[in-house]
């Protein structure tokens, strides 16, 4: 499992557990803590998602 955003690889299934997972257009996305930090704060933000 690779971080859509930052490229980050989860090394074990219980970090991958604590990664957040979304569907874009069909395409299942996964990004690490980090990312999915700041994914929520660009979706409260209210940004488009395109713009990353
Ligand atoms: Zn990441």
């Amino acid at each position: 499992m690779t971080c859509a955003l930052c490229g980050t690889r989860a090394t074990s299934e219980a970090e991958a557990l604590s990664w957040t997972t979304s569907v874009e257009r069909g395409r299942t996305l996964h990004h690490c803590v980090t990312c999915s930090r700041e994914h929520l704060r660009a979706i409260e933000g209210k940004f488009d998602s395109d713009w990353w």
